[in-house]
C-alpha cells in the first residue's frame, strides 16, 4: 500500500530529476504509475464527510510515491495534462461508483481539472463520457478549477462549463484569492464552491489581515448563494475560527490526510453520523 507519510514534493525534486521526469512522463501514463490518494471533506456543522477530494500522486519506480507539484506543472508545460486529466476523472469516478455500490454514505467526488482541460474540443461530452462509463450521476462530481497557469481562453472555459453545468455536474474555484482565480470568474462561470487555499488558512489565527480577508471571502461567497470550504484546516483554533464565521466545509490534516481508496473506504463505513473530527474533540 502506498505510504501516507513518503510522498516526495518538488522541493525534494532536484532540477536534473525534474528533466528525467518530463522523459518518463509519457511512459508513466502508459504502464499506469498514477494513484488516487482520497482526503475527506467535512461539513462544520454535523461532522458528517460530505466529499472527498481526489489527489494524484505518481508512484515513481525509482523515484518513489511523488506529490502532484514535482509533475503537474511539467504535465501543464507538455500538454500531457488534458490525458492525465482523464485519468483522474475515470479513476475517481469509478471509485465514487464503487463506494456507492458498496453500500458507503453517498457523497460527491471533487476532481482538479486544469484549465488546459476545459479548452480542448467538446470537453463537456468527454467528462459525459466518463460519467457514463463509470455509471455515475453528474451530480455526485464537482470539478475544481485548479490552476498553475492563468486560463488563457475565458470564453472558451466558461462555455464548457455552463455546459457541464447543464448536465448536473457542480464547480468549485480552487485556492480562490491565492493563484490567478480573480472575482471575474464568480460573475463569468457557475461556481457552486469557493474553496480558500492552505496559505490563507494557515495564517488566519495569527495574523489579522488574513482572518479579515478569509472573514470576508466567506460572507461574499454566502452572499452569492456558494458553500465555502477552508482548505489546510490542521489546529483546534483554526477550526474554531471557521466554525465561529459559519463556513460549510473544512477539508485539512486535522480530520484526514489524504489516503489511498482502500483507508478512506473503511473512514467511510466507520464514520459515525455526527462524528465530530477527532483532532477536534474537547
Ligand atoms: P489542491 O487541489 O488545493 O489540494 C489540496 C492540497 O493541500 C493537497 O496537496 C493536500 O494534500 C494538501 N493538504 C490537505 N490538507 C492539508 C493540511 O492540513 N495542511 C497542508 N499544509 N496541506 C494540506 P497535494 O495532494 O500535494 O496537491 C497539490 C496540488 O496539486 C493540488 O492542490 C492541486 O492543485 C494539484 N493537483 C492534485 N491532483 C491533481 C489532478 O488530478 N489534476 C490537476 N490538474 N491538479 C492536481
Ligand atoms: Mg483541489
Ligand atoms: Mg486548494
Amino acid at each position: 500500500m502506498a505510504g501516507i507519510g513518503t510522498i516526495v514534493h518538488s522541493t525534494a525534486c532536484r532540477s536534473d530529476t525534474r528533466t528525467a521526469l518530463e522523459t518518463d512522463l509519457d511512459r508513466a501514463m502508459e504502464s499506469d504509475e498514477f494513484v488516487l490518494h482520497y482526503q475527506p471533506i467535512i461539513d462544520l456543522r454535523t461532522g458528517e464527510i460530505r466529499a472527498a477530494e481526489a489527489l494524484v500522486r505518481w508512484q515513481h519506480p525509482r523515484l518513489g510515491l511523488l506529490a502532484p507539484d514535482c509533475f503537474i506543472p511539467l504535465a501543464e508545460q507538455t500538454r500531457l495534462i488534458a490525458p492525465l486529466g482523464d485519468v483522474v476523472m475515470r479513476r475517481a469516478f469509478h471509485a465514487a461508483r464503487s463506494w456507492r455500490r458498496a453500500g458507503l454514505p453517498p457523497i460527491a467526488v471533487t476532481v482538479n481539472v486544469a484549465p488546459q482541460q476545459l479548452e480542448r474540443p467538446q470537453p463537456a461530452s468527454r467528462v459525459a463520457s466518463l460519467l457514463a462509463e463509470a455509471k455515475l450521476e453528474p451530480s455526485a462530481v464537482l470539478l475544481e478549477l485548479t490552476e498553475s497557469a492563468a486560463v488563457r481562453d475565458l470564453d472558451a472555459a466558461a462555455r464548457a462549463m455552463h455546459e457541464l453545468r447543464e448536465l448536473g455536474v457542480r464547480f468549485a474555484i480552487d485556492d480562490f484569492g491565492t493563484g490567478y482565480a480573480s472575482l471575474d470568474y464568480l460573475r463569468r462561470f457557475p461556481v457552486a464552491v469557493l474553496k480558500l487555499g492552505c496559505g490563507l488558512v494557515r495564517t488566519v489565527v495569527e495574523d489579522a489581515g488574513a482572518a479579515t480577508i478569509a472573514s470576508a471571502v466567506v460572507t461574499l461567497a454566502h452572499d452569492l448563494g456558494l458553500d465555502v470550504v477552508a482548505e489546510g484546516v490542521e489546529t483546534a483554533e483554526q477550526f474554531e475560527f471557521f466554525r465561529d464565521r459559519a463556513c460549510d466545509m473544512i477539508q485539512g490534516r486535522g480530520s484526514g490526510a489524504p489516503m489511498p481508496d482502500e483507508l478512506f473506504r473503511r473512514l467511510l463505513a466507520g464514520a459515525p453520523a455526527r462524528a465530530p473530527a477527532p483532532a477536534f474533540d474537547a
